[in-house]
């Protein structure tokens, strides 16, 4: 838990979000500006600043985060047809929440390069 962190206000129930997916280690939410059909952002419950700070401190978690943002591709239906999974990273990665979230996005074809 940070403090100042909005992530870690979802995972205390302080901010309200849509739920579709949850572990022990990890929450399955809607982003509220869905950039397509699809649109869910896959945390750990526990506060790491970006995927590269989880990825070295708790790599069991890491994996938590991809098995569940595979069943949430399964929940939400878009698993046969294909979807994005994005990390946000830093600067020119365009993060703007600095609590690591997987992006999983889909329900339409994805371009690419993503720009
Ligand atoms: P980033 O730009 O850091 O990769 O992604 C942050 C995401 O969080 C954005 O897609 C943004 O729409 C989403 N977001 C920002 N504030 C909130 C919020 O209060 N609730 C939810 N559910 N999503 C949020
Ligand atoms: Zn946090």
């Amino acid at each position: 838990m940070s403090e100042d962190c909005l992530f870690c206000s979802i995972v205390s129930g302080d901010i309200p979000a849509t739920i579709v997916h949850e572990t022990d280690e990890v929450l399955a939410f809607r982003d509220l500006n869905p950039q397509a059909p699809t649109h869910v952002l896959v945390i750990p419950k526990a506060h790491y600043a970006n995927a590269a700070e989880l990825a070295e401190a708790e790599p069991s978690s890491a994996a938590s985060l991809l098995t569940a943002a595979k069943e949430v591709a399964v929940l939400e239906g878009i698993a046969k047809s294909g979807y994005r999974l994005v990390f946000n990273t830093g600067k020119d990665g365009q993060q703007t929440v600095f609590h690591v979230h997987c992006h999983v996005l889909g329900g339409r074809a994805m371009v690419w390069p993503p720009g």
